[in-house]
């Protein structure tokens, strides 16, 4: 029964963020706790803001305490794991309580602030207001006449099958009018019940029980110990494409499943939950919840109550979901490890691998980080010892991996072919469709023609507000900047500078879906990026139907490359890839290995063997030709070779502090001062061992109006290094700059 409390305010800046007291009204006091989500009065004019508990009994730092205006009901209380989650947070990445409140719980709080009915006292209200839904049901047989419509007939055969929800029915293109048409008439009811929390309830389950080849066997007799020990343990599952890495995730969800404790399951991008759910909610049928970025409101917060209230036994989802509230946690698993997507880069920039670790941990659970192409960090880790490995060698049908060939493009073009998909290709792809086999094609950019690039001055056509090129996107012929969404509409034809004649060229998704019709007017053409797939379900539906074998030839960005497993898949394109090998940041050649490798590794998982054909300006590039052999373990020892010549992760630890301001002289200074300070800081406390480079502009330099700088510290990432830069930051924040720039702080970044 606390009678002041510390609270974590909303909306505090990094430098002002601390624990706020308040006092408690007596008839509060039972309510109250450690986590509770509160309502307090802050600042000059007592405005309402949102806080969160995190102490008890906290001592009054002035003699007149504000009282608390509101207290959640403890339903809304963060767990004990979920608060000591915030902690970590606030104590690893560099920042507020109330931001790391937000990354634990969706949307900040299910509560918000509002006025009670007096119009004027404060409260917290609850932000779910749609429990319920429809359920329909046939009452009546359709009358003949008048005659009724396809929809009304297609309504009628699907109610024939049992009764169906407004969501169920709207799925299938049955709208709301149709079925109150129907309602009016008395050929339907309808009633009201509460909605599912089980979004997947409807996947039939699967009664096969899985069956191991002796590689896989084997890999789980040496995992699956650690599941029964309830003593925490780090894992590497590195198996090559194919080798069926996630039949062993379901032998050991079962096994975890069955000593009593609960899974969690990590992938790295959205487009790749349907398939884990299918896989799990089909083999388990059990309560299966899922938590990312594109449930709506609802769904998400219904999940994450679903979760908290012990409604789930395996929770699968996007980075966010490591925070998901279930207890007993015995086995978290985090697929692909080596995804950049693992990484948040927005405040709090924690890593998952980082919580899950602290979560490990607290709970006695094994993490299992799976892929074929482990972080070099990871994969040094098991060298290391710190971290078990377990290898999958072969692929489940006995099928090798795929053979690849590197095409020049340059020899292309000077033998006389204009286009962007090489002869070789061609054929390869002639040769699959007349063997009704499918082919996936990777271009690593969106757009139809990439630049737009002037004859006279050549300069490149950029974005108003940051310094990158536009990209002209065909469906309503206009520029678009794929940083800040800016766009200029119709295309233009003179250079903004020298006013000469713009040409546009360069090859994206667009372009290239455009040159495969023309190529293969027969054949059936999905495009998949971020327009294409932007609708609500976009993803899911587009690739059920490619699994079906609805089309042909799929070309897409980065999404078509990783994880999807179809078996009539015996073609692999890599259309575009050479930028990336050129681009900045110490994890350039791991990124472009492991995106080569994955691709690869979509042919051939079935019955019929695989080929890739890589297209290059530079064939012989070695990460290029080890990606191309698939050879993880020559990367791996010429990339940590790098590493440690070049002084890069594992061997340091990398901080990027960012400056952002609107003013690029300014922005310059402040960094230059935060160096400044950093470096006298440093000289106190000469057993901290760190190199500052910089500050050196971004290597993008400007993106929405702010101009930004950098300054890169290789360091041991410690307490006694995050002390000193907290030190530093706080010197910073009271410097008197004319103009300030604002200071961010990463420690998971890849330096670029
Ligand atoms: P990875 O994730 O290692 O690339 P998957 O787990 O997707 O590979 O497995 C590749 C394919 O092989 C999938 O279609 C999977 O269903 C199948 N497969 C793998 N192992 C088995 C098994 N033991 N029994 C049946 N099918 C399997
Ligand atoms: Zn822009």
């Amino acid at each position: 029964m606390p009678k002041t409390v510390g609270v974590a305010v909303s909306n505090a800046t990094f430098h002002f963020d601390k624990l706020y007291t308040y006092a408690v009204l007596p008839d509060q006091q039972a309510q109250v706790r450690l986590g509770s989500m509160v309502l307090v009065p802050f600042g000059r004019g007592s405005r309402p803001r949102m806080g969160v508990v995190l102490a008890c009994d906290a001592e009054p730092e002035s003699a007149k305490l504000k009282y608390l205006f509101d207290v959640a009901p403890a339903s809304a209380c963060l767990t004990p794991e979920l608060l000591g989650l915030v902690r970590f947070l606030k104590a690893r990445t560099f920042c507020t309580y109330y931001e790391a409140v937000k990354a634990v719980i969706p949307y900040g709080a299910q509560y918000r602030p509002a006025l009670a009915a007096d119009g004027v006292t404060p409260v917290l209200q609850k932000q779910l207001t749609r429990h319920t839904e429809t359920l329909y049901r046939l009452a009546a047989p359709l009358p003949q006449k008048p005659k009724p419509t396809a929809k009304q007939l297609a309504a009628v055969a699907l109610l024939s099958g049992g009764p169906r929800t407004q969501t169920e029915l709207e799925a299938r293109g049955i709208s709301r009018a149709v079925v109150e048409n129907l309602c009016s008439k008395g050929i339907l009811t309808g009633e009201k019940v509460n909605k599912s929390l089980d979004l997947y309830a409807s996947i039939p389950q699967n009664t096969e029980p899985l069956t191991l080849t002796a590689e896989q066997q084997a890999a789980y007799d040496a995992l699956s110990p650690h599941l029964e020990s309830g003593k925490p343990h780090t894992a590497l599952l590195y198996g090559v494409t194919g080798s069926g890495k996630t039949i062993v995730f379901l032998k050991l969800i079962e096994r975890c499943l069955a000593l009593g404790r609960r899974a969690l399951v990590l992938v790295p991008e959205i487009s790749l939950t349907p398939q884990m759910i299918l896989r799990l909610k089909s083999t388990f049928g059990r309560r299966v919840a899922v938590q990312h970025s594109a449930l709506n409101h609802t769904e998400r917060l219904l999940q994450w109550q679903m979760i908290q209230d012990g409604g789930a036994d395996i929770v699968v989802g996007t980075r966010s979901a490591i925070f998901a509230p279930m207890e007993k946690l015995g086995l978290i698993i985090i697929d692909e490890e080596q995804e950049h997507t693992y990484r948040s880069e927005s405040s709090p920039r924690y890593a998952a691998h980082e919580v899950a670790r602290q979560r490990a941990g607290e709970n006695g659970a094994l993490l299992l980080l799976a892929s074929a192409t482990p972080s070099t960090e990871t994969f040094y880790a098991t060298q290391a010892g710190r971290c078990q490995l377990v290898r999958l060698t072969q692929r489940y049908a006995g099928q090798p991996l795929p053979s690849v060939e590197i095409v020049d493009m340059r020899a292309e073009l000077a033998g006389g072919n204009p286009r962007e998909i090489s002869l070789s290709l061609e054929d390869a792809i002639r040769k699959n469709l007349e063997d009704h086999k499918q082919t996936i094609l990777l271009l690593n950019r969106r757009g139809y023609q990439t630049l737009a690039q002037c004859e006279d001055c050549r300069e490149v056509l950029k974005c108003p507000k940051c310094s990158v090129p536009m990209v002209y996107h065909k469906a309503g012929g206009r520029m678009l900047c794929h940083y800040c969404g800016s766009q200029i509409e119709p295309r233009p034809t003179v250079c903004p500078t020298c006013g000469g004649k713009l040409q546009y060229r360069g090859f994206g998704t667009q372009k290239a879906e455009e040159e495969l019709e023309a190529l293969f007017p027969e054949a059936r053409i999905l495009r998949m990026d971020q327009d294409t797939t932007a609708a609500k379900d976009a993803h899911e539906k587009l690739l059920a139907k490619f699994a079906r074998h609805e089309y042909d030839i799929m070309v897409g960005t980065q999404m078509v490359a990783k994880g999807l497993d179809f078996e009539d898949v015996t073609l692999v394109g890599v259309l575009g890839i050479d930028s990336l090998l050129f681009a900045q940041g110490f994890r350039a050649y791991e990124t472009v290995f492991s995106l080569i490798t994955q691709v690869v590794g979509r042919s051939g998982r079935a019955k019929a063997p695989g080929h890739a054909i890589i297209q290059t300006t530079d064939p012989g590039n070695p990460v290029l030709n080890l990606a191309a052999a698939q050879d993880y373990d020559a990367f791996f020892e010429q990339e940590i070779s790098y590493r440690k010549l070049g002084l890069y992760p594992p061997f340091c630890g990398l901080c990027v502090v960012g400056f952002t301001g609107t003013k690029e002289p300014a922005v310059a200074r402040a960094a230059a001062r935060f160096a400044q300070l950093l470096g006298q800081e440093a000289a106190k406390r000469p057993e901290i061992p760190l190199r500052v480079l910089g500050p050196t502009p971004g290597s993008i330099l400007k993106i929405n109006e702010n101009y930004r700088y950098k300054l890169t510290v290789k360091c041991r990432n410690d307490k006694q290094f995050r002390d000193l830069l907290r030190q530093v930051l706080s010197l910073y924040e009271q410097e008197k700059l004319p103009a300030k720039a604002t200071a961010v702080v990463d420690l998971h970044s890849d330096g670029d």
